[in-house]
């Protein structure tokens, strides 16, 4: 099963086969742990099978590797330490001092602390733009310099929708690279490269992990000579991640649809809910025919993923005593594990960008929708509220 294409099976079976043939030593059905740092030669220059140190390679890891190119519909996959592990090395290896990338203006905290104090000293410009303005994103280009798009939809906290095959050919006119970070969606809502993006990020910490038990990410693309410019740049830089945890990811990845359907189902219902709160001003989900992005979101996602944000009436400290009264919603950073989580982005995951630009709203209040009962989590919002 080394081989298997996308066009050959279905999403599921890829999730639970891609990479994963049996054991050929023992036929172990799931791939063993590797928990090994080298590995015997056969002679002077004669790595059994390539492996020779498992920061180059690693059999675990490239069962995941494996997996993850099929579940996105690429060519290579890429694992790392982390979502951010894996973004400085797309950074580093596509970009060089003087060169330009526009990101969203409410890009993930994390992404824009990676620009804004680390990239930049290394003399990488960067402009932060609406993702869903196109007249706004091409004012941002530089011509000549701009090496990248950087987009994420939908967008963490505020879910905003970009126009994926949009973008793209709004980049690839000035010979610029997309890169979609798809950590929201997953592959199971949403398949960039099929719409048009050159690379996915993912922080695989999130739904494709899935059980909050482990931090990892991963870079996806379709172009093969990039796929070996960024593998080089792994080895190199070396921001992998290790045997157990590739293991932990693949385990996750084989329940990532039946995961994503529930908790789909289960945001769609406190979506609804929150909607008809007195104490509400505005919900942020893209399944609402009310979002901004709906129309958009319906055409390139399946459905509109377990995130749900909302602004309340009562301002910040209101939205600060909904985050600590909620009991089952534990709140934490983080998303896309089974268990529901509850968190105040200003505060919280997006501290780091106060202050700036990419400063998000001080009434705004940030649901990972998990797969519990969805009564017992309507209820639980409804104490919360109060
Ligand atoms: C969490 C997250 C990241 C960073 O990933 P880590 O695994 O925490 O390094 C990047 N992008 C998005 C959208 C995220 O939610």
């Amino acid at each position: 099963m080394r081989y298997m294409t996308t066009d050959q099976y279905g999403f599921d079976t890829l999730a639970i086969h891609a990479g994963q043939d049996p054991d050929p030593r023992t036929g172990a059905v799931v791939p063993p742990i590797y928990q090994t740092s080298t590995y015997a030669q056969d002679g002077v220059g004669a790595p059994r099978l390539g492996y020779e140190y498992s920061r180059s390679g690693n059999p675990t890891r490239d069962a995941l590797q494996e997996c993850l190119a099929a579940i996105e519909g690429g060519r290579r996959g890429l694992a790392f330490a982390s979502g951010l592990a894996a973004e400085d090395t797309l950074l580093r290896t596509v970009c060089r001092p003087g060169d330009h990338v526009v990101i969203p203006n409410d890009a993930y905290g994390g992404t824009y602390r990676l620009f804004a104090k680390v990239a930049e000293c290394w003399g990488l410009d960067w402009t932060a733009a609406p993702l869903d303005d196109l007249d706004g994103m091409r004012a941002a280009f530089r011509p000549g310099h701009t090496r990248m798009i950087w987009a994420e939809t939908p967008t963490n906290p505020l879910l905003n929708i970009a126009d994926i095959p949009a973008l793209a050919a709004l980049a690839h006119e000035y010979d610029a690279l997309l890169a979609v970070d798809n950590t929201f969606a997953s592959p199971y809502l949403q398949q960039p490269l099929a719409l048009g993006a050159d690379v996915v990020i993912h922080s695989t910490t999130k739904y494709l992990g899935g059980h909050s038990d482990v931090v990892g990410g991963a870079l996806v693309v379709s172009d093969t000579g990039l796929g070996d410019e960024l593998a080089f740049h792994q080895n190199a830089m070396g921001a992998v991640n290790g045997p157990f945890d590739a293991w932990l990811t693949l385990r996750g990845i084989k329940t990532l649809g039946v995961r994503m359907d529930r908790h789909c189902d289960n945001a769609e219902r406190i979506a609804a809910y929150l909607s008809e709160h007195k104490k509400v001003a505005s919900v942020l989900y893209p399944g609402l025919d009310s979002h901004p992005g709906h129309e958009t979101a319906a055409k390139q996602m399946s459905r509109f993923g377990g995130m749900v944000s909302f602004r309340v009436s009562g301002g910040r400290d209101q939205a600060v005593e909904i985050c600590n009264r909620a009991k089952l919603f534990v709140l934490a950073e983080s998303l896309g594990g089974v268990e529901s989580l509850i968190e105040h982005p200003g505060q919280m995951t997006h501290l780091s960008a106060a202050g700036s630009a990419l400063e998000v709203p001080a009434d705004l209040v940030r649901l990972s929708v998990g797969i519990e009962t969805v009564d017992d989590l309507l209820a639980d919002l409804e104490q919360a509220l109060g």
